[in-house]
């Protein structure tokens, strides 16, 4: 039995970021996206491979 086989991979894939979420920059269509908190507690997104920002 190989133990270096056991090892447990999280759904999403192998570099899934932490929120889990699928997105793209509408900019550049990086899939390096942020996920921050707006002023009134909205969410907004900023895009890591270009700086753009979107909500
Ligand atoms: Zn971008």
């Amino acid at each position: 039995m190989p133990a270096s086989d056991a090892f447990p991979q999280p759904s999403g894939g192998p570099r899934a970021p932490a929120s889990g979420a699928h997105l793209s920059c509408p900019s550049c269509g990086s899939a390096h996206v942020a996920q921050m908190l707006g002023d009134n507690g909205g969410v907004s997104y900023v895009c890591t491979a270009c700086g753009h920002s979107w909500s």
